[in-house]
């Protein structure tokens, strides 16, 4: 899933890069901004490597509050206040975009997401397994969406 969270990501940003200008700084925050959502768990790409970060998040239910609407919103602030201070307001955009996306696509996969968290009650659109064939059709949609949008400009 760590790898198609990226690509969705990426693809959402292309299509984005039609109405604007994309710098190489709002670029490399897509992928950190699509995976980010999962720190509320070990087992993902930065717990492994930030070993902190899931104790900040040990009494977090996986996709509850880092998937939700008010996770969304919260880091999206919390990416502004980022920019504000290093001068790089720019990257806000590609980062609602990064972890919105990771949203979505959770929303595909069969455990869904706590949407309107703190309401407990898990929102999904299909139900896509992590790993499963489904996921790997899902992966080359969007691989087929990106080469598509990348040989058409
Ligand atoms: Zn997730």
């Amino acid at each position: 899933m760590f790898y198609t969270h990226i690509l969705f990501g990426a693809l959402l940003f292309l299509v984005a890069e039609n109405y604007i200008h994309i710098s190489l700084l709002q670029w490399a925050v897509i992928p950190l901004a699509a995976i980010l959502p999962d720190i509320d768990t070990e087992n993902s790409f930065i717990s492994k490597r930030l070993p902190l970060i899931p104790l900040l998040f040990s009494g977090v239910k996986h996709r509850t509050l880092t998937h939700s609407l008010v996770g969304l919103t919260v880091a999206t602030w919390l990416a502004f206040g980022v920019g504000y201070f290093t001068q790089h307001i720019e990257i806000t955009l590609p980062f609602f975009i990064g972890y919105a996306s990771h949203i979505f696509a959770d929303m595909l996969n069969d455990a869904g997401v706590a949407l309107f968290y703190p309401e407990k009650k898990r929102y999904r659109l299909l139900r896509i397994r992590t790993g499963s064939v489904s996921e790997m059709w899902f992966f080359i949609s969007v691989l087929g969406g990106i080469i598509a949008i990348l040989f058409s400009v």
